[in-house]
């Protein structure tokens, strides 16, 4: 999966950082989380295509988290755009869009499927899967917030084990078809009547890549859920130290606690984000976060990330 940060200011855009907003593109499909106003733009100079775009996912309705939809709901609908599109975020992004579209602001003509999980959506199971295409999945757990706030997690599902073609000649498979048919997972008969099983050639199934999503929420136990032995935690770290206080009173983290979650969870990569506009060099919070987790790296707009 490739991971391209559109945004990675908090609260208000500067010259150099647009509000939040992340792509993560995985194969045939990407994914957007949280969309701040402008989010369009950034999507058109990171050259990813809206047609292929299959989910959004809004972690709270904060303006710098959700400000770009109706513009970029909007031109998809003007571009055309005849498949679904997939909605997830906290209760009262459904009435925001359906007033829109009430007072003839928004106008989507494309199946449009909303999906609001509150509080309540959480009662007796920590997390909700939102998401699952033939080779993906995105579950969401909720974060601590000044507001309800959800965290995301993509996860590549299982993939088949290796072809080893010395145990394929040893078995006497014809090269041809019939290894294609194996490694999807299909039974085969060879001419002389034997059934060779895909277990038979396949290494054990292979893990599938993960990316872990939480912004914005001070430290906590579903976040480390969220990220535990993620290929890549997205972490927002909107405070240094000195200013830890302040992060407590408005529900963020500062550097130091996104690195301290990054490690609890055992995350192979963290890519700290959600700056404040009082850093115009955020590299002191890249320090600060590396002191502790030194696998961190600090989100510029439109920086790329393969995991
Ligand atoms: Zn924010
Ligand atoms: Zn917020």
């Amino acid at each position: 999966m490739r991971i391209i940060p559109l945004g990675t200011s908090s609260g208000k855009p500067t010259l150099n950082r647009n509000v939040s907003a992340t792509a993560v593109v995985g194969e045939g499909e990407w994914w957007l989380f949280d969309c701040g106003e402008a989010t369009q733009i950034q999507i058109a100079r990171a050259g990813i295509s809206p047609h292929k775009l299959a989910g959004i996912f809004i972690t709270h309705l904060h303006g710098d988290h959700f400000n770009g939809l109706p513009g970029l709901l909007s031109t998809m609908a003007l571009d055309k755009r005849e498949h679904g599109l997939t909605l997830v975020g906290p209760p009262g992004i459904r009435d925001y869009l359906e007033l829109l579209g009430r007072l003839r602001i928004l106008f989507v003509n494309y199946p449009l499927k909303i999906r609001e999980l509150g509080a309540e959506s959480f009662l007796g199971k920590p997390v909700e899967q939102v998401y699952e295409s033939a080779r993906y999945t995105i579950v969401t757990r909720p974060l601590d917030h000044r507001i309800f706030a959800l965290g995301y997690r993509v996860e590549e599902k299982l993939k088949p084990g290796r072809f080893n073609l010395e145990k394929a000649r040893q078995l006497g498979i014809p090269v041809g078809p019939l290894y294609g048919m194996l490694q999807s997972g299909n039974e085969v008969r060879l001419a002389d009547g034997r059934v060779i099983k895909p277990a038979d050639v396949l290494g054990p199934p292979r893990r599938g890549k993960s990316v872990s999503y939480c912004l914005d929420t001070r430290p906590c136990e579903n976040a480390v859920e969220l990220a535990r032995e993620t290929d890549l935690l997205i972490y927002e770290a909107t405070f240094t130290h000195e200013y830890i206080e302040e992060a407590r009173l408005y529900g963020h983290s500062t550097a130091g606690q996104a690195a301290v979650v990054a490690r609890e969870a055992n995350a192979r990569q963290l890519l700290i984000t959600h700056f404040s506009s009082r850093y115009p060099d955020p590299r002191p919070l890249l320090e600060e976060a590396r002191s502790v987790f030194p696998a961190t790296t600090m989100a510029d707009d439109l920086l790329e990330i393969e995991v």
